[in-house]
């Protein structure tokens, strides 16, 4: 029986296959499916008592579907019967066609999908003899359950698209502190969705929508425009009493799409020449996840950020893989050291280890660390014998809307905690 790549050859987009080859083998990491344009395959599953022919299929149909339904390794073996002509679809081809359909058309695919996956499942279920009565019942409430969650991710997506529309969206601005002298340094812009009906909506309700229907895009570029509108004149506006010594800075929260994106740095470098705002107070937060998922592309995004001048943060830093070797790879100039880390201190010793590590690590590289979270005063006094530079939290405020931050920058009064409560050991 021949294996594909040996015998397999790809005309274009086609893929010829010859009469014995495997196409895929059950078990394999499936990533395509296939449209057989000429020829013929069977798909079977090798069991130890033989061989089970599952079905024939022929030109015009789909073998492998299950693998742009979901990410499942494949459920059974498809070998060519006589020489095939097949076109592949990823996942990914599946994805970018869908999003440039009719909104109407794409939510009928989504549930044509769900429905398919759902008689799959089923037909596999009682091929493999493997459903009992008690499993059919979760199995189906399970599958309702994905039925509507595919509903409600179409309605969301269709209502993150109006909200960018009708401006819906808001950025709100946290304070970060100079832990010694307890003066405004910089923000961090957070987003937040103003809904017609359900009021203020925090990020963690629509972002991953938002990211997976490829939306974050125009709603990345629409924040970096706003947090540096609201820097210049956040800064123009302070009273230099407020502020730390050296000009203040903005953050903005960058997601892996954005990432990925090959335009994003073509994008922010035309905002920020038309913002007015300097690309050098202009800070990218980036998580170490992101960082690790795809190092070399995320190497090369971020020397572009770098070449424009802006300056980049590893956000949450801690919580990923916390490898320290990274930081030479990519040019990263501040770590956030993740809130979990301030929030345990006094309770447990690997919190303040790791929070030392950091800040040590980060003073021998000259980088700023920024300790999020801090909401008591003792944390501030220990984050800032522990060598940390900043401290972001509710301790200093809340993230404000741009007026309430101007006003609060026109009142902020430095909180300086001198007195350390003892830590006490986990
Ligand atoms: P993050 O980047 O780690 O942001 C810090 C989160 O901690 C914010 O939550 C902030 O409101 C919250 N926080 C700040 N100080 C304190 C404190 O003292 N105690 C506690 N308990 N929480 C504190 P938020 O605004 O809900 O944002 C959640 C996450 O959503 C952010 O986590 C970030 O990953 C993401 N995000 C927010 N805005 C954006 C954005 O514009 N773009 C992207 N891509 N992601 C964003
Ligand atoms: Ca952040
Ligand atoms: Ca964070």
């Amino acid at each position: 029986m021949n294996l594909i790549g040996t015998y397999g050859t790809a005309l274009a987009d086609h893929l010829v296959i010859d009469a014995g080859t495997v196409l895929f083998a059950e078990g394999d990491a499936g990533s395509c499916a296939y449209i057989i344009e000429e020829g013929s395959l069977e798909i079977a599953l090798d069991r130890p008592e033989g061989r089970l022919v599952l079905a024939r299929r022929g030109a015009g149909e789909v073998v492998g579907e299950m693998a742009i339904i979901d990410r499942r390794p494949r459920s059974a073996t498809a070998t060519a019967l006589e020489t095939c002509t097949l076109l592949p679809v990823t996942r990914e081809q599946l994805a970018s066609r869908l999003t440039q359909t009719d909104p109407v058309l794409r939510m009928c695919l989504a549930v044509v999908l769900e429905r398919l996956r759902s008689t799959l499942d089923q037909l596999r279920d009682a091929r493999l003899g493997a459903a009992s009565a008690v499993d059919e019942v979760t199995q189906d409430q399970a599958r309702r359950e994905r039925h509507d969650a595919a509903i409600g991710e179409m309605r969301l997506e269709q209502e993150l698209k109006t909200a960018l529309r009708y401006e819906e969206f808001e950025l709100h601005y946290q304070p970060i502190v100079q832990l010694e002298t307890g003066l405004v340094a910089g923000f961090e812009a957070l987003i937040r969705w103003r809904h017609p009906t359900r009021g203020l909506v925090p990020p963690g309700c629509f972002l991953p929508t938002a990211e997976a229907s490829g939306i974050i895009q125009a709603l990345g570029r629409w924040t970096f425009r706003e947090a540096c509108a609201a820097l210049v004149r956040l800064t123009e506006g302070a009273p230099p009493a407020a502020l730390a010594p050296g000009r203040p800075f903005m953050s903005v929260n960058v997601s892996a799409r954005d990432f990925s994106d090959p335009g994003f740095v073509a994008a922010i470098g035309g905002i920020l020449r038309e913002s007015g705002a300097r690309s050098g107070d202009m800070k990218l937060e980036i998580t170490e996840s992101l960082l690790m998922q795809e190092p070399d592309s995320a190497a090369a995004a971020l020397r572009a950020c770098r070449a424009l001048g802006l300056r980049i943060a590893v956000d949450d830093f801690g919580t990923g893989y916390s490898s320290l070797s990274y930081l030479h790879k990519f040019a990263i100039d501040t770590l956030k050291i993740d809130r979990s880390f301030v929030s345990t201190l006094g309770h447990s010793r690997t919190s303040q280890a790791v929070i030392e590590a950091v800040a040590g690590l980060a003073s021998q590289l000259d980088m700023p660390v920024v300790a999020e979270g801090v909401e008591e005063p003792f944390q501030a006094a220990a984050l800032r014998d522990f060598g940390c530079t900043y401290g972001q939290g509710y301790l200093y405020a809340r993230p404000l809307r741009e007026d309430e931050a101007a006003r609060a920058l026109q009142a902020w009064r430095p909180t300086i905690s001198r007195h350390r409560r003892e830590l006490e050991p986990a």
